[in-house]
């Protein structure tokens, strides 16, 4: 029998083949038996980032932990776009939003990046791998995003990674609007204050950087974040 596509789908950090047996986290035992009332022999669906989706059966269920047996394989692991997005993390409910909407986007990578207005210099990383899993569970890409430890904006230029482009977003400064990069890319976003101006020589002075509007309207950051990624990913085919 198969799962079918409403069968809750989870993420879980193991390898995945036929016979494996393995356990939900706290947080998913609490949804998956409490919340969606699942039962021994129920199927549920397992990805991994690495294995592709799989089917697989609830052994035991209790409120801190199910435990799964893995079937078959349903989708092989497929490649992802290669986009990342780096911003400077706002307020709490923003920056979730941003780690949410972000990950349904495709976003490959969350890069939290620390700038000279950045109010919210603390980020709790454990909070946003745990939306950023929810939100992979909930629209069935194969892979949760990497997120980074947060870094400081001339740092993060200082080891920018050869061959992908960054695309700053950046409000009144004529910019072309935004457009798919042809390889890895990266958006980059600024805080509610925006960026300094020194923040924006320093910007100027490395040639992966290329300057994008997102149209003649100030977007607050997390909106940004979020047209940013689709268009990104529309021009990019997906
Ligand atoms: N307080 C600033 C606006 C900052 S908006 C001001 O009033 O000028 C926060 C971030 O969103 C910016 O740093 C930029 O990265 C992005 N952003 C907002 N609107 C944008 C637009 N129209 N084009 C490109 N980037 C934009």
């Amino acid at each position: 029998m198969h799962p079918s596509i409403t069968s809750p789908r989870l993420f879980v950090p193991v390898p995945l083949a036929q016979g494996a047996r393995t356990a939900t986290s706290t947080a998913q035992a609490h949804h998956l038996g409490t919340v969606l009332r699942g039962a021994r022999g129920d199927l549920v669906r397992l990805f991994n980032g690495v294995d592709g989706e799989w089917a697989a059966r609830i052994t035991t269920v209790r409120r801190d932990r199910c435990e799964l047996e893995v079937e078959e394989r349903l989708r092989g692991q497929e490649p992802e776009p290669d986009l990342w997005l780096a911003f400077a993390p706002l307020k709490r409910d923003a920056t979730d939003l941003v780690a949410e909407k972000a990950t349904e986007l495709g976003a490959a990578a969350l890069l939290p990046v620390l700038t000279e207005r950045t109010v919210a210099t603390r980020v709790n990383l454990d909070r946003m791998t745990s939306i950023a899993t929810g939100a992979a569970e909930q629209c069935e890409r194969l892979s949760v995003p990497r997120i980074t430890a947060p870094m400081a904006l001339p740092a993060l230029l200082g080891s920018w990674p050869p061959g992908r482009v960054l695309v700053a977003a950046l409000e009144r400064q004529d910019a072309p609007l935004v457009r798919a990069a042809t390889g890895p890319a990266a958006l980059l976003v600024g805080p509610e204050g925006g960026f300094t101006g020194a923040e924006l020589d320093l910007l100027g002075r490395h040639a992966f950087v290329v300057r994008a509007s997102l149209g003649c309207r100030i977007l607050r950051a997390e909106t940004a974040a979020i047209v940013g990624l689709a268009l990104l990913q529309a021009s990019a085919g997906g």
